[in-house]
């Protein structure tokens, strides 16, 4: 019978990026590796948010976002600072020294090595997640350093989690690192660093 193999997933190339908004209120920034090229003439791009993400309610409001592409000069900060928390309760750009885009919203110049504004064309409902298929309006190449991977973060960025000698039975949070003790990772435990849910752990070998 036919199986769905999970790891396999894990085999999905993807780059990450620092989705830009702004609700009317503040700038706001999250991370993503749903970010892919879907035509070329029109240029368009499809973006695809998990709707409990503050940036999928407020794309969905104001219609634009700006992509920035982020570059394996980045460091884990970086993560922390857009990845680990909500806009709704954060200024994540407090702060943060920014470059502008034509359309206004934050550019992550620093740590990126390219940037992409777009308008939201059509909107995939697709249950926990929505697929923004987007015009492109602007883009830009900032720098020459490569494009980070989702496989280069989890081998050269994400802290590594602590030798086994002596601990417990556990489960690491692929996404962040963070660590859970114990024999059986509760079914509906969500990380304390990253908020991903139990879906995202494996155990600790
Ligand atoms: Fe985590």
């Amino acid at each position: 019978m036919a199986q769905v193999d999970g790891s396999a997933f894990f085999k999905i190339g993807y780059g990450l990026y620092v989705v830009t908004t702004h609700d009317g209120r503040r700038d706001n920034g999250m991370i993503c590796n749903t970010v892919v090229q879907v035509t070329g003439s029109p240029a368009r791009v499809a973006v695809t948010i998990s709707k409990s993400n503050y940036t999928h309610d407020t794309v969905r409001r104001t219609g634009r976002m700006n992509v920035c592409t982020i570059a394996e000069t980045a460091a884990f900060p970086l993560f922390e600072l857009y990845g680990f928390r909500s806009g709704r309760d954060a200024d994540k750009l407090a702060g943060v020294e920014v470059t502008r885009s034509e359309n206004g919203l934050a550019v992550i110049a620093n740590d990126c090595n390219s940037f992409f504004s777009l308008e939201v064309e059509s909107y995939v409902d697709l249950d926990t997640h929505g697929m923004f298929v987007c015009r492109v309006i602007e883009a830009k190449t900032l720098s020459d350093a490569p494009t980070m991977t989702y496989a280069y973060y989890h081998a050269n960025v994400k802290p590594k989690p602590k030798p086994a000698a002596g601990r417990k039975k556990g489960f690491v949070c692929e996404i962040c690192g963070y660590v859970y003790e114990g024999e059986e990772l509760p079914p509906d435990f969500v990380c304390p660093i990253c908020k991903h849910p139990a879906s995202d752990f494996r155990p600790l070998e």
